[in-house]
C-alpha cells in the first residue's frame, strides 16, 4: 500500500462524501455502491503507486528542463517517463466521460490525483492539471463534432493541451488581451502572442482572442473575447500558423515547458458562443484553480514529510531537534497548515462533483427519463443553484488557501533544515522553488481574495454559512459540540464585520485577504471537525486549528470593523517615507 494514499483520502472515499446520492444522480439507476467505490479507490491506488516509485528520479531530475529542438518542445527524460507510465495506465485526461473514451472521473478523485503527482513533481503536475482542464473546457463548451474529434484523443493522451490567455499586456488583466480573430465566410483565423504558456508545445491550444469585428468597442474589457480551439495540426494534416518562439527558464518547476507562443493566420474553431470566451474560460480556469490547490497541498505534503525526517534525524544539544519545543510548535502549525488547505479543497471538490452528478439527473428528466418527479427536480435544481454559490466562493478560497500553504511550509522546511537548507542541492529548497509559482499563476493569491470579496458581495456568505450551521449545530458528542461552537460565534464575528466593510468598496479590497482568511478559517474549521467525528484521532488537530485561527479571526475582525477608508492614505503616506 502506498504511503501516498494517506488516511484521509480513505476517510473521503468511505465516509465524507456522499458517494450513494452521486453515482445514483449520475447513472440514474441503483448501481452497487461498494463496486463503484472501489473502483475510484483502486484509481487511487494506482496514481499513488506510480507516484511513489517515481519520486526519486523525479527530484533528481528536478533540475533539467525542458527543451526547444526545431521548433518542437521535448521533455526531459525523466517528466517524459512518468507521462508514459500515467499514460499507459489510462491517467491522463481525468474528467473526459466515458462516451468519449474517457473515464469521467470526479473531481474529488482528479484533484487527488493531482495533488500525488505534484507531491513527486509539481513541474509534471502542471502538463497533466491543464490536460485534464482543456479536455473538461471542450466537454463543456464544444459542439458535439469538436467533442467526437478532440476527447477520445485527449482521453488516450494521443494529444495534449494548453490554455493560451496571457500576453505581454494582460496578465491578471485579462481585458486587455490583443490576440485577434478574424471571421472569414464562417472560418476564424487567429494573430497574436501569447506568453507564459504551461505545455505550449502541445497539440491543442485553447486561445482567448478578441474578435476582429468588435476590435475597437471591446478594447479593455472581456466583452469581445471568444474562444477558439487552435490545433498545431490542421484536420488536413497541414502544420497551422502555431509557433513556439521561445521556452523560459524559471526559479522552479523546470520539467514543465513555459513558452511564449505565436500564431499567424492560425486557423481556429469556435468554442462556446462568440463573444462568451470569457465565461468559458472562467470555467476551464475554476476547474484549474482547484488543480492548483491540488498542487498546492502536494507540495505541502511532500516539503513537510521531509522535514519532519530531517528534524527527527538531526540531533542538537543532545537531543532530536523535533523534540525541542519551538519545533514541535512549528512542526505542528505547518501541520495544521496543510490539513486546514486539505480540508476546504476536499469540501470544494465534493460540492463541484455533487453538481456534476446532479446536472446529469436533471439533464435525464429533461429528456422525458421520467426518474424524478416535477418536485424532486425542483428540489434538486435549488440545490445545484445554492452549491454553485458555494462553489463560486470555495474555489478562490481553496487555490489562496493551499498554495500560500504549499509557500509556508516549504519556507518553513528549509528552516528546519538550518543552513542545509540553503545548500544548492536542498530538497526542500526544491519544493520551495516550486511553490512560488503556484501563489502567482491561475490568478495570483491578490486576485483570488479580490474574486472572494466580490462573491460576498453578492451575497455569498449567507448561502454557505446556512449550510455551516447546520453542520455545525448537528454536532452531538459533547466534546465536538464545544468546538463546534467556537466555530459558530467566529462565524457571528465575521457577519458583524463584513457587513461594515463592505459598505466602502476600496476599504473592502484592502481587507480582501483578511476576510478571506477568516471565512476560511470556519469552513475549514467545520470540515476538520466532520473529519474528527468519523475518526477520533483527528480531534485535536480539529481543535488546534479552531483554537488558533478563532483567536486570529477575533483580531482580524476587530481590526476589519475598525478601519475605514483612512488606512489608505495612511499607506500612501507610510509607503512614501522611502520615495
Ligand atoms: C510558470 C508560469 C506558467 C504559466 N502558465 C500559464 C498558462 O498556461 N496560460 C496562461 O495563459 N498564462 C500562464 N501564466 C501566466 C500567469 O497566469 C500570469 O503570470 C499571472 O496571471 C499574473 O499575471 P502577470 O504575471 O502579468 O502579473 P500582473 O498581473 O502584472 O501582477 C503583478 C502583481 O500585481 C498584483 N495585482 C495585479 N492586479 C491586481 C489587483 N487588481 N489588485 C491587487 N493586486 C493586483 C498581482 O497579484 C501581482 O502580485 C503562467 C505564468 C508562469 C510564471
Amino acid at each position: 500500500m502506498s504511503a501516498y494514499m494517506g488516511d484521509v483520502i480513505r476517510l473521503y472515499l468511505r465516509d465524507l462524501i456522499d458517494w450513494d446520492s452521486y453515482f445514483n444522480w449520475r447513472k440514474g439507476e441503483d448501481g452497487d455502491l461498494e463496486v463503484d467505490r472501489a473502483a475510484l479507490e483502486e484509481v487511487l491506488e494506482t496514481a499513488a503507486a506510480i507516484c511513489e516509485e517515481q519520486e526519486p528520479k523525479l527530484r533528481a531530475g528536478w533540475e533539467q528542463i525542458a527543451k526547444l529542438e526545431n521548433g518542437e518542445v521535448v521533455y526531459p527524460p525523466h517528466i517524459a517517463e512518468t507521462l508514459d507510465k500515467l499514460r499507459d495506465a489510462g491517467l491522463i485526461s481525468f474528467g473526459v466521460r466515458e462516451e468519449y473514451g474517457g473515464f469521467g472521473l470526479p473531481s474529488f478523485v482528479a484533484n487527488v490525483i493531482l495533488q500525488m503527482v505534484s507531491r513527486a513533481d509539481a513541474g509534471l503536475m502542471t502538463i497533466l492539471g491543464l490536460q485534464a482542464g482543456v479536455a473538461e473546457d471542450i466537454q463543456q463548451y464544444a459542439s458535439e463534432e469538436l467533442k467526437q474529434q478532440y476527447l477520445p484523443r485527449f482521453a488516450s493522451g494521443e494529444v495534449m493541451g494548453a490554455m493560451d490567455l496571457t500576453e505581454p499586456q494582460a496578465g491578471s488583466d485579462l481585458g486587455a488581451i490583443q490576440t485577434r480573430a478574424t471571421e472569414e465566410g464562417g472560418r476564424y483565423f487567429i494573430d497574436g502572442n501569447k506568453i507564459f504558456i504551461t505545455n505550449g508545445g502541445c497539440e491543442i491550444h485553447l486561445v482567448l482572442a478578441r474578435d476582429h469585428a468588435t476590435f475597437d468597442q471591446s478594447k479593455g474589457t472581456t466583452k469581445g473575447l471568444s474562444l477558439y480551439l487552435v490545433p498545431r495540426t490542421l484536420p488536413s494534416g497541414e502544420r497551422n500558423g502555431v509557433e513556439v518562439t521561445r521556452l523560459e527558464d524559471k526559479l522552479g518547476i523546470h520539467g514543465s515547458p513555459t513558452a511564449a507562443i505565436s500564431f499567424t493566420r492560425a486557423e481556429g474553431w469556435l468554442v462556446g458562443k462568440q463573444g462568451e470566451g470569457f465565461k468559458a474560460m472562467l470555467s476551464l480556469m475554476n476547474n484549474a484553480r482547484l488543480g492548483v490547490a491540488a498542487q498546492g497541498v502536494g507540495i505541502a505534503e511532500a516539503a513537510l514529510k521531509v522535514a519532519l525526517q530531517y528534524a527527527r534525524d538531526r540531533v542538537q544539544f543532545g537531543q532530536p531537534i523535533a523534540e525541542q519545543p519551538l519545533m514541535k510548535d512549528r512542526l505542528a502549525r505547518m501541520t495544521l497548515e496543510l490539513e486546514g488547505s486539505r480540508a476546504l479543497l476536499y469540501r470544494a471538490c465534493a460540492l463541484v462533483d455533487q453538481n456534476h452528478a446532479i446536472e446529469m439527473a436533471l439533464g435525464r428528466a429533461a429528456k422525458g427519463s421520467g426518474e424524478l418527479s416535477e418536485a424532486e427536480q425542483a428540489e434538486l435544481s435549488k440545490l445545484h443553484e445554492r452549491n454553485a454559490t458555494r462553489i463560486r466562493l470555495l474555489t478562490p478560497l481553496a487555490k489562496y488557501m493551499g498554495t500560500e500553504a504549499a509557500d509556508d511550509i516549504s519556507r518553513e522546511a528549509i528552516q528546519i533544515h538550518g543552513g542545509l537548507g540553503f545548500m544548492a542541492e536542498s530538497e526542500v529548497g526544491k519544493l520551495h522553488n516550486d511553490a512560488i509559482i503556484t501563489t502567482i499563476y491561475e490568478g495570483t493569491s491578490e486576485i483570488q481574495v479580490s474574486f472572494a470579496l466580490k462573491e460576498i458581495g453578492k451575497g455569498a456568505l449567507g448561502v454557505v454559512f446556512e449550510s455551516l450551521e447546520q453542520e455545525l449545530k448537528a454536532f452531538e458528542d459533547p466534546k465536538l459540540k464545544e468546538q463546534a461552537d467556537k466555530v459558530l460565534e467566529g462565524m457571528q464575528l465575521i457577519l458583524g464585520s463584513a457587513g461594515a466593510l463592505l459598505a466602502d468598496f476600496s476599504y473592502a479590497m484592502m481587507s480582501a485577504q483578511s476576510l478571506a482568511e477568516v471565512v476560511a478559517s470556519v469552513i475549514a474549521g467545520a470540515e476538520l471537525l466532520k473529519q474528527a467525528q468519523v475518526d477520533p484521532r483527528r480531534f485535536d488537530l480539529a481543535a488546534s486549528w479552531i483554537s488558533r485561527r478563532m483567536n486570529d479571526l477575533e483580531s482580524r475582525c476587530k481590526r476589519i470593523k475598525e478601519g475605514s477608508k483612512e488606512r489608505l492614505g495612511r499607506c500612501d503616506a507610510i509607503i512614501g517615507l522611502n520615495d
